[in-house]
């Protein structure tokens, strides 16, 4: 106890509590408490549901998305667990990895060849940080790996979309990041487990866009080179 009220007033208790080693830390209160909702008011709808999954995971749909926490794919699309198979990184990007490997590109292999997704979206989103950091490099002085990430976005500027005034302000930003969408796609379908599957037409992949803002989103249309409203 001693120890406890010396750290205390030093305020090393504080840290103690952010590095998780307390369960009542007021850090955590919030999720503890979600947690017991979710276990006295949503478990016991789905236990059969639950049942079912702890046997294993059958999921269609492989997305790739960003880190950003305001992305939140079973809210926006209405899915439930075991739906999606997912991987997220800065800026949803697919590494081109010729002679090494990586949490991503292994996770795109294992859900087309092992878990056989039918579809394969790689989903951007409006403000993303990553393309932010990328038009401005100021920022990443003291965070080299962050950096070394980045390079895998360079060639959202090769693909970068009109500019389109409904995005206001931001719509250069908005721009560059529907083009790291198309460039994510290339390499999405270069990776061979994707080429594979996609010559065998078990799989689709599809580029999507999604508007904090409005919460809608945009598909890209290959053929026409072209973002289009998910919703007619
Ligand atoms: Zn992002």
């Amino acid at each position: 106890m001693e120890q406890v009220d010396q750290m205390k007033q030093t305020g090393q208790m504080d840290r103690l509590d952010h590095s998780g080693n307390s369960n009542n830390s007021d850090g955590l209160r919030r999720l503890i408490e979600g947690h017991k909702r979710f276990l006295d008011e949503v478990f016991p709808g789905k236990r059969e549901h639950f049942h079912l999954l702890a046997e294993g995971q059958q999921p269609e749909w492989l997305v790739i998305t960003c880190s950003d926490s305001r992305i939140v794919p079973d809210l926006i699309l209405g899915t439930e667990p075991g739906d999606l198979f997912i991987t997220r990184n800065a800026g949803n990007v697919v590494p081109v990895t010729a002679n090494d490997v990586d949490g991503v590109t292994a996770t795109i292999e294992y859900a087309v060849e092992v878990l056989k997704v039918k579809h394969a979206i790689l989903w951007g989103h409006s403000d993303c940080g990553a393309l932010k950091a990328a038009l401005d490099r100021k920022g990443l002085t003291n965070m080299p790996k962050a950096q070394r990430w980045l390079s895998h976005v360079e060639e959202a500027f090769a693909h970068r979309q009109p500019v389109n005034p409904a995005d206001g302000e931001n719509a250069e930003l908005a721009s560059l990041i529907r083009g790291n969408v198309v460039a994510q796609l290339h390499n999405l379908r270069a990776q061979p487990s994707v080429a594979h599957a996609i010559a065998e037409q078990r799989l689709a992949v599809h580029g999507w866009y999604y508007d904090i803002l409005t919460g809608r989103i945009e598909r890209y249309n290959e053929q026409m080179r072209r973002f289009e409203p998910l919703l007619g």
